[in-house]
């Protein structure tokens, strides 16, 4: 991403400035920190937060067995709903989720840390390689499981549990899906990602083919032939835009493709930091690219977003992370040019406003904003033209495959999770689910077609 502008530049601060700002947000809990954080919890009956996690783990069991120090036990109560809970409980945003609904909250205004405690139950027996599962007794089916992020791999680990063979095909070289080439870089430190996905194939009677991509090498109609049942979880590769003159001019750019830079970056010191940036977003990727580029050394860093405060799609934890990082977040504004001849070097931004219905319209009135770079995080969606003929026999909805309660397409043989089916929540722990989801309806498909 070389660029002749002078004020994009790498080296804006020392590497160890940067190993201290990239390192872990929320540090493990020691031990006797961890038995004080589980002596918090009531034990509730029909907990809500266990009801609050789409993964449906039985909270107050896991709490439980690490206040008699069963740490495995804890391990496993987790791991056995939710394969994925080791990053789960480093990204899931517990806020909105298991915490929001934890009845402290009423009592203290601060609820159990069960997150930081889901932690402190999976880090010792992902680090220790511990095998808490074994392969079922093999079934004689075979299932292709098409992409490589925490759906697939949820997905895979539960088939193979259940005695399928499982071939996990993926266009990128490494597995993990955005839990590698996504999530912000203080939230998963020490190569976890990888090290999960090693303790998930662990289990064996899983084979991985990367580099191989549904619409190039592989074809939906080919799969279908070729295995007994095929499970979809290709996420959201295109990026939407923002359908501005100049969005091809050096300078602005994709954020996701930026933090997939960073996230493989050996040493981030070496990578182009705009000194003003401008973020056009209000989700987690908006949060995370502008906390990254501060964390990396820009000066000013302003997040825009066309809506308020409450309709931001990322959580108020995460705002007030930007905040505390020092970047700006201006609400009721949208770009309405972008400006520089050789590359960007001012957004043009429109205020907003909601008429009654809930649309939004400019007002108007406009302002503008120096930028070296500006970084376009407005959201994800499906790659279609990427994908072959699948667009053409999948049912979409909403721009997404169109899926049942056990995330069944409407082909025969054909399941599909995680970003890229319609009416899911874009969460790591809801694409986790829904392998899971996947893997329990196509084994029962399997078992009744004999
Ligand atoms: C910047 C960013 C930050 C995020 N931060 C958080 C967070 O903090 N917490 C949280 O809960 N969620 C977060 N999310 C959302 C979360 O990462 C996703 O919801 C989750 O990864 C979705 O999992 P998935 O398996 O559906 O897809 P992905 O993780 O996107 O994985 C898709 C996989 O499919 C493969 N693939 C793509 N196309 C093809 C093809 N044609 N053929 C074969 N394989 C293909 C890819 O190689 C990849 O392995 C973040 C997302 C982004 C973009
Ligand atoms: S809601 Fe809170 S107190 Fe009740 S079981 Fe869950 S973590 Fe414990």
């Amino acid at each position: 991403m070389a660029s002749p502008h002078l004020d994009v530049a790498p080296g804006r601060l020392t590497a160890e400035e940067i190993e201290r700002n990239f390192s872990d947000l929320h540090p493990p809990l020691t031990k006797s920190n961890a038995l004080i954080a589980a002596d918090r919890c009531y034990f509730c009956y029909a907990a809500p937060c266990t009801m609050a996690c789409p993964t449906g783990i039985d909270i107050p069991r896991f709490i439980q067995s690490i206040r008699s120090g069963d740490i495995e036990g804890a391990a496993r109560t987790i791991l056995s709903e939710n394969i994925m809970g080791g990053m789960c409980a480093r990204v899931c945003p517990t806020e909105v989720l298991c915490e929001q609904a934890c009845v402290r909250n009423g009592h203290e205004e601060k609820p159990v840390d069960i997150g930081l405690l889901q932690r402190h139950a999976t880090d010792p027996v992902i680090a220790a390689g511990k095998q808490l599962f074994e392969r079922g007794a093999y079934s004689g089916k075979r299932v292709a499981v098409v992409g490589g992020g925490p759906a697939a791999l949820s997905c895979a680990h539960r088939l193979a549990c259940l005695g399928h063979e499982v071939t996990v095909m993926s266009r990128d070289g490494k597995l993990g899906g955005l839990n590698e080439y996504g999530i912000a870089a203080y939230k998963t430190v020490d190569d976890f990602a990888q090290r999960e996905v090693a303790y998930i194939l662990s289990i064996g009677g899983i084979e991985v083919r990367t580099g191989v991509a549904l619409g190039r090498e592989l074809s939906l109609a080919q799969l279908c032939r070729g295995y007994d049942a095929v499970f979809l979880a290709v996420g959201l590769a295109g990026v939407k835009q923002l359908d501005l003159d100049s969005e091809d001019l050096p300078g602005v750019i994709d954020a996701v493709k930026y933090i997939a830079e960073l996230r493989q970056s050996p040493d981030k010191s070496r990578l182009p930091v705009g000194r003003r940036v401008v973020v056009i977003g209000g989700g987690m990727t908006a949060i995370d690219i502008a906390v990254q580029s501060r964390r990396l050394g820009a000066q000013e860093v302003t997040i825009v977003y066309r809506r308020g405060r409450e309709q931001m799609g990322a959580s108020q934890f995460e705002q007030d992370l930007a905040l505390r990082s020092g970047v700006r977040i201006r609400h009721w504004a949208r770009p309405v040019r972008l400006i520089g001849k050789e590359h960007v070097t001012r957004v043009e931004l429109e205020c907003t406003r909601e008429v009654p219905g809930g649309k939004l319209e400019g007002t108007g009135e406009t302002f503008a904003l120096n930028a070296d770079i500006v970084f376009k995080a407005i959201g994800q969606q499906m790659a279609w033209d990427e994908l072959g003929a699948a667009s053409a026999i999948l049912r979409i909805t909403d721009g997404r495959i169109a899926v049942d309660a056990n995330r069944k397409t409407t082909l025969d043989n054909v399941w599909a999770g995680g970003d890229c089916v319609a009416g899911g929540k874009d969460l790591t722990v809801t694409a986790a689910q829904d392998g899971k989801l996947a893997a329990q309806a196509i084994d029962a498909y399997l078992r009744q077609s004999g």
